[in-house]
């Protein structure tokens, strides 16, 4: 049975297995111009002899996604897609649109192990990773369905990047290389809930992409409540790595903080936050916090918001509130996977079918 996922193949090493078939590395080349171009049927592939085309059938497969739904926000046109994998398991993936171009916000596991408890995704637990080869395919399989070129990528979907490291760093390698899907590491950003290992690793493959870090809290009472990753790396930890990371890259970090009314939105909150984070290059991203289906929790007042933000700003901390866009789709993501597998009356009615 093929088992080989060629698309996840870094060039080089798809020329070193052809070679060793004895064919030249050309064919290589030839390969993955098939693939950028959305071939993926070996047969199709008509400069390549026959007998290479049956040998890449009988060892390869190129993973690929489906569009399973499909909804489109009447505010903002904001699509979020439920995508089906080749083994029938699915993930979400949302694409936005900006003024500098279209965003897509990509999964990397089918789940996730972390647990936060204000989170979709982490209600279901962990079923596995995704290949780069899956990853690279829900920005194909966008790009070809909404007629668009997306410009920017944020590892901000469903799972923990920093958990499925390797595959999500071959995913990086391949989007940076000449082809079909070509998008500058400047223009990415991945997200991670506070993998400190992962952040290590990460600095020293000097991939200068950006990294943002879930903080959601200003201690560790507060954070290792909701995300139980704090128990295992704490704050001091978290923010550690993080100066370390600012040192070694020159980079900017953005800390996301999720907005929940009466948890982490008061005064002396904001005032603990901008303590720990003084003097770091740094930004701060206030997201009014999305209800779950399932959970009791409230995002702040608008209100409480500003003042929260007026404090940070008035210690000197870079911060801006995220604009909500897809709000009527719930384009947060992990919900409509849930919904999928538990379908009932509080499915969105909004669903265009593809
Ligand atoms: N696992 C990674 C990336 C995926 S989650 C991480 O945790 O960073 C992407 C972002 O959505 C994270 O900042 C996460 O904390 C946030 N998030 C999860 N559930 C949310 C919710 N209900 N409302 C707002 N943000 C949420
Ligand atoms: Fe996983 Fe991120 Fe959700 Fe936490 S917030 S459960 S790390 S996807």
């Amino acid at each position: 049975m093929a088992t080989i996922d060629l698309r996840s193949l870094p060039p080089e090493e798809l020329a070193a297995q052809l070679k060793e078939k004895g064919y030249p590395a050309f064919r290589a080349t030839q390969i993955r111009q098939w693939l950028d171009r959305g071939v993926t049927d070996f047969e199709q592939m008509t400069n390549l002899p026959k007998d290479l085309r049956q040998e890449l059938a009988a060892l390869y497969t190129v993973p690929g996604v489906t569009i399973l739904r499909k909804l489109v926000s009447a505010i903002d046109g904001t699509v979020k897609y439920l995508f089906r994998l080749d083994d029938g398991e699915t993930v979400e993936s949302v694409l936005m649109q900006y003024k500098h171009g279209w965003s897509q916000c990509l999964s990397t596991q089918v789940g996730c192990k972390m647990g936060c408890t204000f989170c979709a995704t982490g209600m279901g637990g962990f079923i596995r990773n995704l290949s780069a080869a899956e990853m690279v395919a829900q920005i194909e399989a966008a790009q070809q369905d909404a007629g668009v070129r997306v410009s920017s990528i944020v590892l901000m979907g469903m799972g923990e990047p920093l958990d499925n490291y390797d595959q999500v760093v071959r995913f990086l390698r391949l989007l940076g290389e000449e082809g079909g899907v070509h998008i500058g590491m400047r223009h990415i950003s991945l997200s991670t809930c506070g993998v400190v290992p992962g952040i290590y690793r990460l600095m020293e493959e000097q991939i200068p992409l950006t990294l943002s870090i879930s903080l959601h809290a200003p201690n560790d009472e507060i954070r290792s409540r909701s995300m139980p990753i704090n128990r295992r790396w704490p704050m001091d930890e978290l923010l550690r790595a993080c100066r370390d990371y600012i040192e070694a890259t020159g980079r900017r970090i953005s800390f996301e903080y999720a907005m929940i009314d009466g948890v982490n939105d008061s005064d002396a909150c904001a005032l603990e936050l901008a303590d720990r984070l003084r003097g770091m290059l740094c930004h701060v991203n206030l997201i009014p916090v999305n209800a779950v289906e399932g959970k009791s929790q409230q995002r702040s007042s608008k209100a409480r918001i500003r003042a929260f933000m007026d404090i940070l700003e008035k210690k000197g901390i870079n911060v801006t509130v995220r604009r909500t866009l897809g709000a009527d789709i719930n384009a947060s993501c992990g919900q409509l996977r849930r919904q999928e597998q538990q379908p009932g009356p509080g499915v969105d009615r909004k669903e265009a079918l593809p």
